[in-house]
């Protein structure tokens, strides 16, 4: 499939590099690879990628600290799929308070890797008014209505809210920050009360046999891969 995405790969780990590079450019992606920080900073300042693939533990300057520098020097920032090993897990937060908009947990599947970053892609080139698809499910903003096989699904206005929030990109990762300021700008009424609306949410989409709502525990939530089965992420927390 012809794609042309221009995606910086920084790993240092050469056979893991490698095989994402490879497969990368099977899928019609323009790969280029860094093998430490400051490479990737110095290609960044080059090029216009559309995404990166950063792995946070990198020998001298570390994935934390080129995401640091991204934000902080104008026209560097791009969207970034963070790698990291289970052992690091606690990294993935300081990610996203960087502004890291995924993560995958080594090891990986590369087609996995492949899916995260075309929604990267296609959400960093910006159709924001565009209709949201997510398989079966479909989401207009412009008239925001939600559908499921192209029929209309009735849902109380917060949950569309929270699902298009979940759709924005759709499989990544909506955090508790993210879905609260969607559905109240002046702060939840309870503690609870975001969890209540995605049990709604995901009763709803269940009950009509769309996509799961899958917990990311102290996180958020994220809509479960369109290929997964009905009743994955079942404890929900
Ligand atoms: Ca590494």
């Amino acid at each position: 499939m012809a794609d042309g995405s221009r995606i910086l790969i920084v790993e240092d780990e050469p056979t893991l590099s490698e095989n994402l590079y490879g497969y990368l450019e099977r899928q019609g992606m323009m790969p280029d690879a860094a093998y430490d920080g400051h490479g990737a900073l110095a290609l960044l300042r080059q090029m216009p990628f559309d995404a990166v693939v950063l792995d946070l533990g990198l020998p001298g300057l570390s994935g934390l600290d080129v995401l640091r520098c991204m934000r902080r020097e104008s026209g560097l920032w791009r969207p970034v799929l963070v790698l990291t090993a289970r052992e690091r897990l606690e990294d993935k937060l300081l990610a996203f308070d960087l502004g890291a908009e995924d993560y995958l947990v080594k090891p990986f599947s590369l087609a996995e890797v492949v899916a995260r970053l075309r929604v990267l892609v296609r959400r960093g080139q910006g159709d924001a008014s565009g209709p949201l698809v997510h398989g079966a499910l479909g989401y207009d903003p412009s008239s925001q209505t939600v559908t499921l096989a192209g029929l209309p699904l009735a849902l109380p206005r917060k949950s569309v809210l929270l699902l298009e929030v979940l759709l924005r990109p759709a499989g990544a990762l909506a955090t508790h920050a993210r879905l609260t300021a969607a559905l109240w700008p002046d702060g939840p009424p309870s503690d609870r009360a975001l969890h209540d609306q995605v049990h709604l949410l995901r009763r709803r989409l269940r009950a009509a046999r769309g996509p799961d709502i899958v917990a990311e525990p102290g996180h958020g939530w994220r809509l479960a891969p369109i290929s997964s089965r009905p009743g994955a992420g079942e404890n929900e927390t």
